[in-house]
């Protein structure tokens, strides 16, 4: 089934649902813990189980978690705003109802985000709503015959935002599974930067289902669209999408139509299959929850959250270019909030971006990686890398020593200066000491000394190489070769 999809004559249209788990400590009505895992049914109480007479109290910090996205999703704030009850029968979740918005006051509407495309455009991608609801429980299916259910995450705070696949003017369109993936990638990293979400799409924290309808290319009208689910990774929006897109399309080349209904990804078959219809509009009986009050927001209360609201990625990336980084380099080190607050701090102490984002880019995130660790628990301080390329510069250390201080700094969080002067790995530029290394190493390879002295240039360099080695690396090359060549008569 690899066709090409741009060669059919067909477009896809895609409309992305995602839901966010909020890093809240506790969970969205009650003081019961939000955190992922746990002994199932430890993290549950009276309210968060659906017990009769128990009351909701809604978390702020929630609330504020949800305004602070939309805001960075440049949306319109809804000044006052209130939940509504989802009613419908499942065992995970135990009220018989979820809590959530409804309508068209949610907590954001009208929103966007920008994407980049595969050939480097940029699309402004519009978002309907984002709004606040309830997580429900986890159910595990043990055995073909056994279900069981875990309400530890039952009324997480959880955040939707829904994009629009029928574009307001000015606005694009989601196309591709390569742009579903850049949507979610973007949107992912800016929920990071704004530390609502944790992101981990692995464990359900950060979770995606596409909308997807094929037409032929021209056409005004959309096609009937699946929604997929069971997208944990980037990879697999990017291979489901792909996969189904294709299948909608081949579909209808055969004169086949495509059914509304959700499918899921079977990651290790890479297909998408049935899993319910959506034939029949699902009834909810929507109306708003009674147990809580709608919510207003005071203007100096939106004003303050607005003004916290941090540089989100694609503005940082983009800024870090214009101090002149590659866009590959500008992308890494924007790719977590705290890396670029660390090279940052780095490149301002030392005056000079360039260098210091080599040694963020080369060293210290190989260090990392190597030791699996986080930039929060790195030990050596933006400063302190400041402090060590100006050693570079005044020729008291190489380069190449430069590397291993850098490294024994990660290791101890100890200054640069201090374990350079420990070890007696500065530099020498002392010349009188070079100078009889120079001599020594001439009058030990005579051959070569005369090879030099008759104009073979290129010889030189092992020569350097000897004197570096009788000094134990630690030699100033600049004086070495401009003594080797007095002493030798060359160029
Ligand atoms: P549902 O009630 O099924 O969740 P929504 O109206 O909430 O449907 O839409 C879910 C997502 O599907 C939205 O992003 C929407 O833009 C998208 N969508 C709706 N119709 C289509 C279509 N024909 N093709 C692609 N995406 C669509
Ligand atoms: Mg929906
Ligand atoms: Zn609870």
């Amino acid at each position: 089934m690899a066709v090409d999809i741009a060669e059919t004559g067909f477009e896809a249209v895609i409309g992305m649902e995602v839901h966010a788990e909020l890093l809240t400590r506790s969970k969205m009505f009650c003081a019961c813990s939000a955190e992922f895992g746990g002994e199932p049914n430890t993290r549950c109480c009276p309210v968060c189980l659906g017990l009769p007479g128990s009351l909701p109290v809604a978390n702020r910090q929630a609330v504020e978690f949800v305004v602070r996205a939309a805001m960075a999703l440049n949306c319109e704030i809804n000044r006052e705003t209130f939940f509504h009850r989802k009613n419908y029968f499942y065992p995970d979740l135990p009220k018989g109802y979820q809590i959530s918005q409804y309508g068209d006051t949610p907590i954001g509407v009208r929103g966007w985000i920008e994407i980049e495309t595969e050939d480097g455009g940029v699309k402004r991608i519009g978002i309907r709503r984002v709004h606040l609801e309830e997580d429900t429980g986890k159910l595990l299916h043990s055995s073909p015959s056994e279900s069981e259910v875990d309400y530890n995450r039952s009324g997480v705070p959880l955040m939707e935002i829904v994009t629009e696949h029928d574009p307001r003017p000015g606005f694009d369109q989601i196309n591709t599974a390569y742009e579903a993936r850049e949507y979610i990638m973007q949107l992912r990293q800016i929920l990071l930067y704004l530390g609502v979400c944790d992101g981990k799409m692995e464990e359900g924290s950060l979770r995606c289902e596409p909308n997807v309808s094929v037409r032929p290319v021209g056409s005004r009208e959309y096609g009937t669209r699946t929604e997929l689910k069971n997208l944990n990774s980037f990879r697999s929006v990017y291979r489901g999408l792909e996969y189904e897109i294709r299948r909608q399309i081949e579909t209808i080349r055969s004169g086949g139509v495509v059914v509304h209904e959700t499918r899921r990804w079977d990651e290790e078959n890479e297909v998408t299959a049935p899993m319910r219809g959506k034939e029949l509009e699902q009834e909810y009986r929507y109306f708003p929850e009674p147990d809580l009050l709608p919510f207003r927001f005071e203007e100096t209360q939106l004003e303050k959250l607005r003004r916290e609201l941090p540089e989100l990625p694609l503005q940082r990336r983009r800024r870090l270019e214009e101090m002149g980084l590659s866009r590959a380099d500008a992308a890494t080190l924007t790719s977590e909030k705290a890396i670029a607050d660390w090279f940052e701090e780095a490149a301002r102490d030392y005056g000079d971006p360039k260098p210091i984002a080599n040694w963020v880019l080369s060293e210290l995130l190989r260090l990392l990686n190597q030791a699996g660790e986080g930039i929060q628990s790195c030990r050596v301080r933006p400063a302190q890398l400041a402090s060590l390329v100006r050693l570079i510069d005044d020729g008291t250390i190489s380069g190449k020593i430069a590397k291993g201080v850098f490294e024994e700094m990660f290791r101890t969080g100890r200054d640069p200066r201090e374990i350079v002067e420990a070890s007696g790995q500065t530099q020498i530029s002392d010349e009188d000491a070079i100078l009889s290394a120079v001599r020594k190493v001439i009058a030990e390879n005579e051959r070569v000394a005369a090879d030099v002295r008759g104009g073979k240039e290129k010889s030189i360099g092992f020569l350097v190489g000897q004197v570096m080695k009788e000094t134990g690396g630690r030699a100033n090359p600049r004086l070495v070769n401009e003594l080797l060549r007095r002493e030798l008569g060359a160029g």
